[in-house]
């Protein structure tokens, strides 16, 4: 038996931004048994509390540096048994605006004292400060947000193993020195082998140096983050800890996506009745506006529109697509640079391309359910999920070969074709030339029906759910534990 405190700055249905909500809001789950007891935690957001349904008060306490008292509030996770925390301090979460940034996108001014707050917290549960008599074997915590949290808890007598799961590397949390003062925290660990990192205060590197175990969110990400290329200079730290760093692909919550049950469909079908996925193409064509058509390829993307998604990479490829008679629908939210660009195509060709800027969880079934296709052209991806939904929905993804999508699609190369394990194109260089190449096998075998169907349906029957990955991370957390016992 063992108990776990999963620290997480979003969660789904609480809160999500992005992949982070959706691993921290089924993984928990996923672990929590009979034989391991997960609590979740995370900050009582507005939202948060607004979906959270009946919490009480458990605890009421001082963290050094709020600007308020702080209370714990328990309840449980919606539609789960798995029990759930909340850190209530309201001049700090309760605000109208996103998790991290306000309604006009840019970064909270006061982000290190609102995660800092967090961690401290966090910390002082985990070493049972509060009198609730409880203390964890493991504390799970999940991107910069609560990268303070292995580091106060390093220094400290009968602590519990601590884990660090990077889910992004690209977002590290990095504030002023005058912010980490503010902080009070102990002052040793503004050094090199702290939170200190070229004169910043780095939130990730707290996580990444002190950590029992590390982990990210696919082999091959663990692998990248070694490399200049996507280490964002803390590729050393994590050359000289990869024997404590593992890859883990996040999995699918197939409750939530798969189309035997979405309830957001229009019409369900699996791999043996994949001929009724046609009627939620023309629903989807119909919404969005775009003529009817059932021998059209249609094209599918959601995404968060940031220059790590590569989507300049597909929009300098629109003429040709145009050309060639295909259908896009495209669904995200971002830099206003890459909104414009979309909200132009599809002014331009507005019977191929439609657009919808915004974030729409029930647009994002009926887009994986309806069409054909789904573009991933990342130039990084840590994991990825819109590829794995895509997989079970029969959509075949095309995708960049990085990280979690080099992990989980098979290239329809002929050989893998004969051998019917192609699920998906992957092309090799994030070019626009290379993307095209792949454009042009993809589409030149959507007009092979019979060829195409059976990488359709070698997709569907791929399992991706969180059992296998579960299990991975009970093995993470029993190595965390070895690790603290002996430091
Ligand atoms: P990331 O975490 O980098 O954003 P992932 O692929 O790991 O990328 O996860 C993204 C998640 O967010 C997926 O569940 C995806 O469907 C969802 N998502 C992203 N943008 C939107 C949007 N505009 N509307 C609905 N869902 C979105």
């Amino acid at each position: 038996m063992s108990t776990i405190l999963f620290a997480t700055s979003e969660a789904l249905p609480l809160i999500k931004t992005g992949g982070l909500g959706d691993v921290s809001g089924s993984l928990p789950i996923a672990l929590n048994s009979s034989k391991h007891n997960v609590c979740l935690i995370l900050p009582a957001y507005s939202p948060a509390l607004r979906e959270a349904g009946d919490l009480k008060e458990i605890a009421r306490f001082e963290v050094p540096s709020a600007p308020a008292h702080v209370r714990l509030l328990e309840g449980k996770l919606p539609g789960s048994s798995v029990t759930l925390w909340l850190i209530d301090c309201p001049p700090l979460f309760d605000r109208p605006g996103g998790p991290y940034a306000d309604q006009d996108g840019a970064d909270w001014y006061d982000n290190a004292l609102r995660f800092g707050l967090f961690c401290k917290a966090v910390s002082m549960i985990a070493m049972d400060q509060l009198g609730l008599s409880w203390k964890p074997d493991v504390v799970h915590c999940n991107d910069w947000q609560c990268g303070l949290i292995p580091a106060l808890l390093a220094s400290q007598e009968n602590r519990p193993a601590t884990v660090f799961t990077i889910h992004n590397m690209a977002y590290q949390g990095l504030f002023s020195q005058k912010e980490f003062y503010d902080l009070q925290i102990p002052h040793e660990l503004w050094s090199m082998d702290g939170v200190e990192f070229h004169g910043h205060f780095s939130f990730i590197k707290g996580g990444l140096a002190t950590a029992d175990m590390l982990s990210t969110v696919s082999p091959t990400y663990a692998k990248e983050i070694r490399t200049p290329q996507f280490g964002y200079g803390l590729e050393g730290l994590l050359e000289y800890r990869s024997d404590r760093l593992v890859g883990i692909l996040n999995g699918v919550d197939y409750t939530l996506w798969d189309p035997e049950n979405d309830p957001y469909i229009v019409k369900s079908y699996t791999s043996k009745t994949v001929r009724f996925k046609s009627l939620n193409k023309s629903a989807l064509q119909e919404y969005m506006g775009l003529p009817v058509s059932e021998k059209t390829p249609l094209i599918g993307i959601i995404g968060r529109m940031v220059e790590q998604k590569g989507f300049d990479l597909f929009l300098d490829n629109i003429e040709w697509l145009i050309s060639t008679e295909v259908q896009i629908v495209v669904l995200g939210s971002g830099e206003p640079h890459f909104e414009e660009k979309f909200k132009i195509a599809a002014t331009q060709y507005p019977q191929n391309i439609s657009v919808q800027i915004g974030y729409h969880e029930t647009l994002a079934h009926h887009i994986e359910s309806g069409s054909d296709m789904f573009l991933m052209p990342s130039r990084f991806e840590p994991s990825g999920l819109n590829q794995l939904y895509s997989l079970r929905y029969g959509t075949v993804p095309i995708v960049h070969h990085t990280g979690g999508l080099a992990d989980s699609v098979i290239d329809a190369s002929e050989e893998n074709q004969k051998a019917k394990i192609a699920t998906g194109f992957v092309f090799n260089e994030a070019t626009p030339e290379s993307l095209l190449a792949t454009l042009k096998r993809a589409i030149a075998l959507y007009k092979q029906p019979k060829l195409w169907k059976q990488i359709m349906k070698t997709g569907m029957k791929q399992d991706f759910s969180w059992k296998k990955s579960a299990k991975q991370y009970l093995a993470l957390y029993q190595r965390a534990i070895e690790h603290a016992k002996n430091s």
